[in-house]
């Protein structure tokens, strides 16, 4: 009896049928993946490309990974530069479904540093840009999957309201710590539109990226730079290279005081393993290092 009516329901509900397959949807890379996830709930099965830890700018994606975008509804790219070869895997696939650029129609920072063209790509680094993220995911969802327009919405304003809880505890981090220093040196200048954001100096010298090695003339001007300025904030990055961040700090004589997540989450049991915990994680270790603290 009890399973004649379960099989009556399932007939006279195709909508309730068909969210049972959930929308098949790809990220270019961790950290879009992970909005994806929180705007799409069940109803998309989210898949990411470049996946955590792993370096977007360089990455190189394989024959697996075509396969795996040919199948989905909706593609998300970063855009500005971050993962063209994102855009080449779409072309190569002849993609036919939505695609979403999450950067679009957000006000981008010129590029500096290490080489991405005209626009810095980092903009998820400043949460109220990255909120900008979420309302173009939610765009292609509507777009891609319009029966599900309700539970978007609601899942939208939901996550947008918890970034801007987000973005206001990390300015009351930030205003913990003495205006003069708020200084930051790092390994690959991703921290461009946190820094204008919360209003942190991060310093990386040019070159100082997976692309080239920094000259001798700049690793000493900032050896001076953080003499000077006894900056005790130093840090790697869960991508690119250590070797010279470690070789600056040490005859700089200061502590690398460890990872910031930058490009990447970490992984699943890792201390950055969604957005949200990316940038609690990297502003819990900021914040005392800029203070000197420990
Ligand atoms: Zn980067």
């Amino acid at each position: 009896m009890h399973r004649r009516l379960l099989l009556a329901a399932g007939a006279a509900l195709p909508v309730a049928a068909r969210a049972q397959s959930a929308v098949p949807a790809m990220a270019s890379f961790s950290i879009l993946g992970d909005l994806l996830r929180e705007v799409g709930g069940e109803r998309v099965a989210a898949g990411v490309i470049a996946g955590p830890d792993t370096d977007t700018h360089h990455f190189q994606p394989r024959p697996s990974h075509a396969e795996a975008l040919r199948g989905a509804r909706i593609a998300i790219r970063n855009g500005a530069g971050f993962d063209a070869w994102f855009d080449r895997l779409l072309a190569s696939t002849r993609f036919a479904g939505v695609t979403v650029t999450a950067t679009e129609g957000l006000a981008l920072r010129p590029a500096t540093g290490h080489s991405h063209g005209g626009k810095d790509p980092h903009a998820w680094q400043d949460v109220r840009l990255a909120i900008g993220y979420v309302r173009n995911i939610e765009a292609g969802l509507l777009r891609a999957d319009p029966a599900g327009a309700e539970v978007y919405r609601a899942r939208a304003a939901d996550y947008a309201r918890r970034l801007e809880a987000l973005d206001g505890w990390i300015r009351a981090q930030v205003a913990t710590v003495p205006e003069a220093r708020r200084v930051v040196v790092t390994s690959h200048d991703a921290f461009g539109y946190f820094g204008a954001a919360y209003g942190v100096r991060f310093l990386a010298p040019q070159g100082m990226s997976a692309d080239a090695e920094p000259s001798a003339q700049q690793v000493a001007a900032l050896i001076r730079m953080i003499r000077a300025q006894g900056v005790t904030a130093v840090f790697l990055e869960n991508i690119g290279n250590p070797a010279t961040l470690r070789r600056l700090a040490q005859e700089a004589g200061v502590r690398v005081r460890g990872r910031l997540y930058a490009d990447a989450l970490s992984a699943p049991d890792g201390p950055a393993a969604s957005y949200e915990a990316m940038m609690r994680a990297n502003v819990g270790l900021l914040v005392p290092a800029m203070r000197g603290e420990g």
